[in-house]
């Protein structure tokens, strides 16, 4: 099927609900993607930081048709093996208690904004709820993660939103100015990712765990997108050398299929008890098949390799000095690019696509996050359309 018909169909019977580029992906290996009519690109976006092993990965694929043949889903009124297993292998290697699975980013973050207010009603009783997130904060597009969400352009339209949610500037002062007795949590991305990829600084998160441990907040993180290895190690908390009771991931957990779910130390894990939180499809089996592959593909090795790539990508394209970008910015495989003043890091997107390169855009920066798999040939591929399309 040729391109104009496949957007001809999407146009008339898909909601516009997003501003797509005009490409369809048909098929991949690894880093490198095709569309069905043939032409391939180098994929530094990984379906916004999903398929973390890259596209069609044998061993993943071989995981997640092995589990389809098995059993592809059993409510949680029973038990299936692979949920139990990605929790225990989730809960080693992050130093934390257990796991809940859902998903998608949002409702881990639902998850963990409840368990947060759980947490208080069980020590304090009630009228301690309130949730302190930062400004420029992207925390999901559900109402109460959107409450949770700390700009501004995404509250339009959706009102009434819900309470028992204030932001903070991104410093102990702006902490401090919006702290009350009636505050549970704290609950924060340390790369805030959709508003620009804007790592925080290490002293605030630091002096942020103390506020918490000193006021008896939980400490949340939010590694939808930072966590799975994003950042060079399988949560990115563990670089700020922080501890939180809490921490919701999502996109590059599973691959490519849908799974998301928090992660919560000893404190928390018994605070969500049975009929307090629930969803049909948490912890499917094939999905945690899939997570379960992608962790191991994820192994040491590649996990160690990731802080070299991202500063290899960095490096390559700071000395390019592109008069369209500027300075970049983030950590392992997340990776932020200013563009120029007066440029549009959306019409530098479409470029760079029509080139056969595929870059995101977040807040005003061109955004990349390649697959963790990312081969070196696959990022000189990229690095060179990159050049020749901006020179
Ligand atoms: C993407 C994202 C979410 C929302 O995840 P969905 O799967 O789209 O619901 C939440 N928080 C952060 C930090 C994200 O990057």
């Amino acid at each position: 099927m040729d391109f104009e018909t496949i957007k001809a169909r999407d146009d008339r019977y898909v909601m516009h609900t997003y501003a797509r580029f005009p490409v369809d992906i048909d098929h991949g290996e690894n880093a490198t993607l095709w569309s069905a009519d043939g032409k391939e690109y180098i994929d530094f976006t990984s379906g916004i930081g999903v398929d973390s092993v890259g596209c069609a990965d044998p061993r993943w694929v071989a995981a997640v048709a092995a589990q389809a043949a098995k059993v592809g889903h059993m409510s949680n009124l029973f038990y299936t093996q692979p949920c139990g297993k990605l929790a225990e292998r989730l809960c080693r290697r992050a130093g934390m208690s257990a796991a809940f699975f859902c998903n998608s980013g949002a409702e881990s973050n639902e998850a963990i904004i409840k368990l947060a207010r759980k947490w208080s009603y069980d020590k304090y009783g009630k009228g301690r709820a309130t949730i302190l997130t930062l400004k420029g904060s992207f925390h999901g597009r559900t109402i109460a993660t959107l409450s949770a969400t700390g700009q501004d352009v995404f509250h339009d339209y959706f009102f009434p939103f819900n309470e028992g949610f204030r932001y903070a500037e991104p410093t102990l002062d702006g902490v401090s100015q919006v702290a009350g007795h009636d505050v549970c949590a704290v609950l924060v991305e340390l790369i805030q990712g959709e508003s620009g990829v804007w790592p925080l600084e290490e002293s605030f998160v630091q002096g942020l765990a103390e506020l918490c441990a000193k006021r008896d907040w939980l400490l949340l993180v939010d590694e939808v997108q930072t966590g799975i290895g994003r950042t060079g190690t399988l949560f990115c908390y563990q670089q700020y050398g922080i501890s939180p009771d809490a921490v919701s991931f999502a996109k590059g957990i599973a691959g490519g299929l849908p799974l998301g779910g928090i992660l919560a130390n000893e404190k928390c894990r018994d605070v969500l008890g049975p009929g307090t939180h629930a969803t049909t499809f948490g912890g499917n089996p094939v999905c945690c098949a899939a997570a379960l592959a992608t962790l191991d593909i994820l192994d040491e090795e590649m996990m160690g390799e990731i802080a070299d790539k991202g500063d290899y990508l960095r490096r390559a394209i700071e000395a390019m000095d592109l008069p369209a970008l500027g300075k970049t910015r983030g950590l392992g495989l997340m990776i932020g690019i200013e563009v120029a003043p007066g440029g549009s890091n959306r019409e530098i997107a479409r470029r760079l696509m029509d080139n056969g390169l595929l870059v995101l855009t977040a807040g005003p920066a061109i955004r990349l996050l390649p697959p963790l798999t990312i081969t070196k040939d696959e990022m000189d591929k990229g690095l060179a359309i990159l050049k020749q399309t901006l020179s």
